[in-house]
């Protein structure tokens, strides 16, 4: 079946709007304590009126995502092929990745990747099934 191309960002932006206006900050950042000291006291560490564009928060081995303060923290400092690390590490269990291409400034990095994998989809919308049941349409599989 054919993958829907509005799909696909949809599921891409899910994760990826946890870096969208984000401070990313590597684990051992000294900044970090500090950020979120400050976090504290202005009372935004665990969400704010406007912060409302969030994602779902996740863990992996290489980031944390904090959507209530728009934080993420990473394993390794974030380059462009880092950050091709992480986005394929989120997507890789929801889409059949071929390539990742990251630009910044004058960086870029691109990666290709040959996993292929069965994922199961919904017959009616194309997307990915989470625990036999569609998030779209609410597709049941019997
Ligand atoms: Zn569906």
């Amino acid at each position: 079946m054919v993958f829907p191309c509005n799909e696909i960002r949809k599921t891409a932006w899910d994760v990826l709007q946890n870096f969208d206006h984000a401070l990313i900050l590597r684990e051992d950042d000294p900044l970090l304590p500090a950020v979120l000291e400050v976090y504290e006291k202005q009372g935004i560490r665990h969400g704010a009126p406007q912060n409302t564009m969030t994602g779902p928060a996740f863990k992996t081995e290489l980031a944390t995502a904090y959507p209530e303060c728009r934080l993420v923290v990473t394993k390794e400092t974030l380059t462009v092929e880092g950050m091709i690390k992480i986005v394929y590490d989120l997507l890789k269990d929801k889409l059949n990745i071929a390539k990742i291409t990251f630009t910044s400034g004058m960086n870029a990095a691109s990666a290709d990747f040959s996993t292929r994998q069965e994922i199961k989809r919904c017959p009616l919308c194309g997307i990915a099934l989470q625990d036999g049941v569609c998030p779209k349409c609410g597709y049941r599989k019997h």
